[in-house]
């Protein structure tokens, strides 16, 4: 006869941890031919937290943003958005491809902001946003435009919603980029630079709607030079180099008293 087994006895019912990052990337490589960007990177992201990657040019910063929601295929290590494998299924420790519907929309969990928007320029601030409502969620084209029309409300954006990219300034296109990522209602918001493409003055409306965000408990991962958002608003700081993560800590601990040399040499530079 069997007798009953506590799950805590029984290695199949155990839990791995009974803590679960939002966002866990592990031992991620990346090479290009022979260029090897990634070693060994891994990252943990809390539910609700803001990380802030710096680092100097050329370090692989884009490159792991890229890996982490497979815009680039890491060449080994692995990726979990809220405890399940991204990009592919596990059985018997063979790993499958997810097919295509189901990977869309793991990847519309991650949704990325890129350093030059990229919306689509023949379509209306709308139309970019309720795109991939309509395509990716499925919404029905009049629930897209209304769910999209609300968050560009959220963003301030709502009365350019009938414009074209090309009738925005820098921040404002971004400021909708922004609505796009955020209206697929991610898990973790990837941003790339989101900043360094504005012009001076624009700067601070787009860091206004990510603190907005950051505030809302929204998980980000954010690449970026603007260290009085990643002092103020980001809760950590990682810095790379050369395809490595070098430091991180608190953001004020790495920000203000880095303990490796690299770190000091590169905040010196930028501060
Ligand atoms: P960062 O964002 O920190 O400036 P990147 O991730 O863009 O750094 O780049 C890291 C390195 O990877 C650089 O040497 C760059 O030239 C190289 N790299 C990035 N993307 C590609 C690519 N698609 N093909 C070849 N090399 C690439
Ligand atoms: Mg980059």
């Amino acid at each position: 006869m069997m007798t009953a087994m506590l799950p805590q006895d029984n290695p199949i019912l155990r839990p791995v941890s009974w803590h679960r990052p939002m966002l866990c990337a592990r031992d991620i490589c990346k090479s290009f031919g022979a260029n090897q960007v990634l070693t060994n990177v891994s990252l943990d992201v809390e539910r609700g937290e803001v990380v802030c990657i710096i680092g100097p040019s050329g370090s692989g910063k884009s490159t792991f943003l890229r890996c982490l929601n497979f815009l680039e295929m890491p060449d080994s290590g692995g990726v979990w958005l809220d405890g399940e494998r991204f990009g592919c299924r596990e059985t018997n420790g063979v790993l499958w491809e997810l097919p295509a519907p189901d990977f869309a929309r793991q990847r519309a969990a991650m949704s990325m902001v890129f350093q030059r928007f990229n919306l689509f320029p023949h379509l209306s601030a709308l139309e970019n946003v309720a795109l991939a409502l309509r395509h990716v969620l499925h919404i029905p084209k009049a629930q897209a435009r209304e769910n999209a029309m609300a968050v560009l409300a959220s963003v301030g954006m709502d009365s350019y919603a009938h414009r074209r990219p090309t009738q925005m300034s820098g921040g404002q296109q971004q400021r909708v980029a922004i609505a796009r990522a955020v209206a697929m209602k991610p898990k973790v918001l990837l941003f790339d630079e989101p900043t360094s493409a504005l012009d001076p003055e624009l700067v601070h409306e787009v860091l206004s709607v990510m603190t907005l965000l950051a505030r809302q408990g929204m998980t980000m991962v954010v690449v970026t030079h603007e260290m009085g958002f990643a002092r103020e608003v980001s809760h950590r700081v990682v810095f790379m180099d050369r395809g490595c993560i070098v430091e991180e800590g608190p953001s004020a601990q790495v920000i203000n008293t880095p303990t490796h040399a690299r770190t000091r040499a590169f905040l010196s530079k930028i501060k």
